[in-house]
């Protein structure tokens, strides 16, 4: 099996003049074999520095035709590769980039501020290099100009258990951490496709590559040298627009932003005839916007699953060979992939339970994570190794996983994990606030939006638009309280004092 960066490497080179990348702001494209000179001078010049498979190399950037080089020339070189968004808040950030300890920051001209706040205070000193233009900072059009012993290069052998790419998420407890994945995990991923004969074809990239569908997407290209198309404006209008004009056969896309899709005015002007795959998944879609969907795309199939980025590679999902099942059971996250196990556990007891019974969620699969970077993973699995997913599930008698709850706290605001705890630390800085609980309230098109509960200090008075003030001021904008914010004399708790978090959900309080 090769490395990711050998398969990128030679994948580039077996499909040189089809067009990899298009750029759909300015109608901008590039070949495979553009992307994989730029991408071999960026390395050289990297491997000049002394940069190997210790370092962790660090991207920071919307989608732009430059931002996949430097990933491609940290995986020629063994080096590991993790993105951050910069709207995550420089809280979170500086968290995150204490974490991985990067060498180096690839970053958008727009983004370097926020690189620079995340960066005060952490004792890491980084080599910045800057999309764009940058009086203070290294351009990295400077790095990526001709080199003499380019036709020589060669992607780096290591390791394919080692650590390829990193991406951070809320993990299963605490706090956000940056999830390992090796070159075999990761390209374990694409084999399922194969499996069933998917020919995904050109693809719209809808994400920046800090989610795990990003590299996904631009994984999945690669296999069969189609082109991947991006663009700032992903309101649903553009999206069917770009459809016709690339005439794009797949989409990823979470359930959520979908309905930007559905809802777009002028549907019926578009011609997406070439749309034959809508892939997604990571929360709940109702039936009615399967129904939605399914008429938009009426040469296109829907492909729904469970996936978690711990787990790679998707958990479960309907292949084309069971549209029926998916007709019938569409609350469904489909049947369990194959190479995959999942069992369901009671989460006291440990007693894997049969159908129809609602437990723990367990994962074992080729695609799992190598662990959390610079953490001890151990409690991620169970004795048998299968991943602790932290999700509420059963199966039925076709073996169809529904999934109807988590055990952990964090919940999802359209694809973002929102985790209670840290909200509700915002909220307890008030001076006037003795206690506070932070929810999920569900909306069809977000997801779950975050709510307060908050019980006040004795004597104090303060009105429901000042603690959602003082939120919005601390927070970054996908933890604004959404939901509003509820006063209560006092909260539920268990005997021992914790807040019981489904009765507040039950209560009804929440706005
Ligand atoms: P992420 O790692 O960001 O992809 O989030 C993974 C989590 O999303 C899972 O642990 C589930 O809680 C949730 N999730 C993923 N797929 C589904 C699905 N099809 N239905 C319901 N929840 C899902």
């Amino acid at each position: 099996m090769t490395t990711l960066g050998e398969f990128f490497f030679n994948q580039a080179d077996r499909f040189g003049s089809h067009i990899c990348q298009v750029d759909a702001n300015i109608n901008k494209s590039e070949t495979y074999s553009s992307v994989k000179q730029r991408s071999v001078r960026l390395a050289i010049a990297l491997r000049k520095r002394g940069i190997t498979s210790k370092d962790v190399i660090l991207c920071c950037s919307k989608n732009t035709i430059d931002n996949t080089i430097p990933i491609l020339a940290a995986l020629y070189l063994g080096a590991k590769v993790v993105n951050l968004d910069s709207t995550l808040g420089v809280r979170n950030s500086k968290h995150l980039v204490s974490l991985v300890c990067p060498t180096i920051i690839f970053v958008e001209d727009s983004s370097v501020g926020f690189i620079e706040s995340s960066l005060e205070q952490t004792n890491l000193t980084p080599t910045i290099i800057v999309f764009g233009d940058s009086d203070e900072y290294e351009q990295f059009s400077e790095l990526v100009r001709p080199q003499e012993d380019e036709e020589e290069f060669r992607p780096v052998k290591v390791d394919i258990h080692d650590t390829a790419v990193m991406f951070f998420s809320s993990g299963t407890t605490g706090l956000p951490k940056a999830i390992c994945h090796s070159h075999y995990s990761f390209l374990q991923m694409m084999t399922i496709g194969q499996e069933y004969g998917y020919n995904l074809g050109s693809m719209l990239h809808f994400t920046t590559f800090y989610w795990i569908s990003g590299m996904v997407i631009l994984t999945i290209t690669f296999m069969d040298g189609s082109a991947r198309v991006f663009c700032d404006d992903v309101d649903g209008e553009t999206i069917l627009k770009i459809i016709q004009d690339y005439k794009l056969s797949a989409i990823f896309m979470a359930p959520v932003y979908t309905y930007k899709l559905t809802r777009a005015e002028n549907l019926s002007k578009y011609d997406t005839s070439s749309l034959r795959y809508l892939l997604t998944g990571g929360t709940p879609i109702s039936p009615e916007q399967t129904k939605r969907l399914n008429n938009l795309f009426e040469n296109g199939e829907i492909i729904f699953g469970y996936g978690m980025t711990e787990v790679g590679r998707i958990s479960s999902f309907y292949p084309e060979t069971n549209k029926k099942l998916m007709k019938i059971k569409p609350s469904s996250c489909g049947q369990v992939a194959p190479e995959t196990s999942v069992k369901i556990v009671d989460p006291g007891t440990e007693e894997v339970l049969g159908p129809n019974r609602e437990g723990a969620i367990r994962v074992k699969s080729p695609g799992v994570m190598v662990g959390y970077y610079n953490l001890d993973s151990s409690q991620c699995f169970d004795s048998d190794g299968f991943l602790k997913t932290g999700d509420l599930g059963y199966y039925d008698e076709d073996k169809c996983l529904y999934v109807v709850g988590r055990l952990r706290e964090m919940f999802k605001y359209k694809s973002w994990h929102i985790v209670p705890s840290a909200i509700e630390g915002v909220i307890l800085e008030h001076p006037a606030v003795k206690e506070a609980v932070v929810i999920g309230i569900p909306r069809e098109e977000d997801g779950e939006v975050p709510a307060a509960c908050v019980v006040l200090k004795d004597g104090c008075v303060v009105t429901n638009e000042e603690i959602e003030r003082f939120v919005v001021e601390r927070v970054p904008d996908r933890e604004k309280l959404r939901g509003g914010v509820a006063f209560a004399t006092e909260l539920p708790k268990t005997p021992t004092g914790k807040v019981i978090r489904e009765e507040v959900q039950k209560c009804q309080i929440m706005a």
